[in-house]
């Protein structure tokens, strides 16, 4: 079976280099808040292109205490709405909802995936406070126009980059577009720790030092509280762990964007349309997505080809139970790329070898 990601074989890669890390932690003897996560937060602030980076537990973490950062910084109140696309992994609608802000769904363009600028603009209400876009596979959104419609209506942007560490248009790297990003290191993203971790990157002094209070208890300063905080650290294996892999990140990118283009060179069953790498950006691939009208038929067909593929995702946001409110409600073109898409393997481990068998598998599917 070619799988669909093996992070066995990718963290093996480094396995001497992540020993040395866990090492040096446990004999520290300091295991919460100390020089890794200090070291951590200035690379991957460096990596981002941005001033800050302030290390969390999780992804959804760094989303929900961006929000409240802002309510506590009174620049949001409850019921203020938040833009999100209609098509995102659901962490990013959870993170808006938690914080007792409304939701908004915005529909994607359908060959890029993300969120589509001109139904952004047409959502905007009096109470539109915030644009949520997610860079989702790998690719950065349309942000040159989200940024311009966010100046023009004086909307705040929090971007979603939990997919596309590294990812850049303009040569502008995700996470330094908006006022604050989102980042997952769950071990599956394309930067992946060995457990939960997440960061939150900004140029905004103010906002950081809020989040670190907030991740903290709400403490700044010990046992001083200025806020009712929550306990979200990223702790120092996983930051030492973290430290090594930020340095084989570009590397891991780039044998991806070689599989990436190897599929698109190769793939050319009519059947199946493949991804775009809109505006010459620079795609990192965290998931190849292809779509098929007879999308179940071609999973299957794989799977008995030994090809592991996933979908992500198969239940649209608004079609899920944790929102039967939404249930009733229409998005076609959410609904149409959740119908039809499906993940190829793509991962810094797969080989040539199962590249070529994955293309000749797929160009001989055909459905009757
Ligand atoms: C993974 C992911 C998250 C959440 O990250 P966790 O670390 O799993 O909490 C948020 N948004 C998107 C788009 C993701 O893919």
């Amino acid at each position: 079976m070619i799988p669909f990601l093996d992070l066995k074989a990718i963290n093996a890669q480094y396995r001497d280099e992540l020993i040395g890390a866990c090492a040096r932690v446990i004999d520290s003897g300091w295991y919460i808040g100390g020089s890794e996560l200090e070291q951590f937060e200035q690379h991957f602030a460096n990596y981002c292109g941005t001033k800050y980076a302030i290390g969390v537990a999780n992804g959804l973490d760094a989303l929900i205490l961006t929000l409240r950062a802002w309510k506590e910084l009174g620049k949001l109140k409850d019921g203020d709405e938040v833009i999100v696309p209609s098509n995102t992994y659901i962490a990013s609608i959870l993170a808006i909802s938690a914080n007792n802000l409304t939701p908004v769904l915005v529909e994607p363009c359908v060959d890029s995936f993300n969120i589509h600028p001109k139904k952004v603009e047409a959502a905007i209400t009096i109470k539109t406070k915030v644009i949520l876009p997610v860079h989702l596979y790998g690719q950065l959104a349309d942000m040159p126009a989200i940024m311009d419609i966010a100046k023009r209506r004086e909307l705040l942007v929090l971007e979603d980059s939990a997919q596309a560490h590294g990812a850049s248009l303009d040569d502008k790297r995700a996470g330094s577009w908006g006022d604050a990003s989102g980042f997952s290191f769950y071990p599956g993203k394309n930067l992946g720790a060995l457990g939960d971790a997440g960061a939150i990157t900004t140029n905004d002094e103010e906002l950081a030092n809020t989040l670190r209070a907030l991740r903290n208890y709400g403490s700044h300063e010990k046992y001083k509280n200025l806020f009712q905080g929550v306990n979200s650290r990223l702790d120092e294996i996983q930051a030492a762990i973290l430290n090594v892999k930020l340095n084989h990140l570009n590397a891991e990118i780039a044998h991806r964007c070689k599989v990436a283009n190897a599929y698109l060179e190769g793939i050319n069953n009519k059947a199946v349309i493949l991804p775009t790498n809109e505006h010459d950006s620079a795609h990192v691939w965290h998931v190849f997505v292809i779509r098929c009208e007879h999308r179940d038929e071609l999973q299957q067909y794989l799977a008995d080809n030994r090809i592991q593929t996933l979908i992500h995702y198969p239940i649209p946001p608004h079609k899920q139970q944790a929102y039967k409110e939404w249930n009733e409600l229409s998005y076609p073109i959410a609904e149409k790329i959740h119908t039809e898409v499906l993940s190829l393997p793509i991962g810094p481990t797969i080989t040539d070898e199962e590249i070529v068998t994955i293309i000749k598998a797929i160009n001989n599917f055909s459905y009757n």
